[in-house]
């Protein structure tokens, strides 16, 4: 296995797309550090299962919507890994409903969540990123971010402002080596989207040019090129991976 030896953040990286970039990060060298919430039988199996391999990997529990244990996870990975180089904005939630029947409590949730999480986690990031000059930072948006979905009022606004966090960070660290982007999923079946009611999953499905969902590994494919050297001068960019669902 080659070891470049870069330590990489993946936030809420035990479950589903999260899982597969943790896995894919440690297979091509990265020291992986996989975030969690709730999941810690899920994180522990995934060291488990990278360390196995050959791989680097730690757990690191926290909600990352909390500024004091975003510190927290930040000081365990610098202790056991060193400063974080590569930082993977991907934990998310939704809360789904309609606009007249939203509660402020599911707004908040969804957007401290998604949002503020991404934004406390950048930064602190940024700090020896930009030190080191040299930096990658990729934000989990979502396709209905650029185009809107009806029932999800908050998480679509939330995925929206992680696309201007995305390029508010991108224009101010440009010139330290850090890029900033945002990777846009499309339909990937996890846990997330398994609850989902069949009529809105064969309304997607239809939407859907390639005629397949995404799978985790197509996900996980976008974000190890953004995060590799090559993708160097990439910055700023809202990546969809979604089979052509929001082509224009
Ligand atoms: P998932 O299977 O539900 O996984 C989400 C992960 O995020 C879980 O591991 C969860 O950890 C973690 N998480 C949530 N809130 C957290 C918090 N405050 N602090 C720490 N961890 C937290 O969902 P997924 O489908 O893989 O989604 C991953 C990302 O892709 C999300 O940002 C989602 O919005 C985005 N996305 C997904 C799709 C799709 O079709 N699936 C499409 C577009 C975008 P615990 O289990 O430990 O709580």
């Amino acid at each position: 296995m080659p070891e470049n030896g870069r330590v990489a953040l993946v936030t809420g990286g035990a479950k589903g797309i999260g899982r597969a970039i943790s896995l894919r990060l440690a297979s091509l060298g990265y020291r992986v550090a996989i975030n969690y919430r709730s999941s810690s039988q899920a994180a522990s199996s995934l060291v488990d299962q990278i360390t196995a391999s050959g791989g680097v990997a730690m757990s690191v529990a926290g909600d990352v919507s909390s500024s004091d244990d975003v510190k927290g996870i930040f000081s365990s990975v610098v202790a056991e890994l060193g400063p974080v180089e590569i930082l993977i904005n991907n934990a998310g939630i939704t809360r789904d409903g309609l606009l007249m029947r939203m509660k402020d409590s599911d707004w908040d949730s969804v957007i401290d969540g998604n949002l503020k999480s991404a934004f406390i986690c950048s930064r602190e990031a940024i700090k020896s990123m930009s030190k080191g000059r040299w930096g990658r930072i990729v934000n989990m948006a979502s396709v209905v971010g650029l185009i809107g979905n009806p029932g999800q009022a908050n998480y679509c606004s939330s995925k929206a402002g992680l696309i201007g966090l995305t390029k508010s960070v991108a224009r101010e660290y440009a010139q330290r080596g850090v890029t900033v982007n945002a990777v846009a999923p499309g339909f990937v079946q996890t846990d997330m989207t398994d609850n989902l009611p069949q009529q809105v999953k064969d309304d997607m499905m239809r939407s859907i040019p390639a005629g397949r969902p995404g799978s985790v590994e197509d996900i996980a494919s976008a974000v190890a090129f953004l995060v590799s050297d090559e993708a160097s001068y990439i910055t700023g960019q809202v990546l969809a991976v979604d089979g052509g669902m929001t082509m224009v």
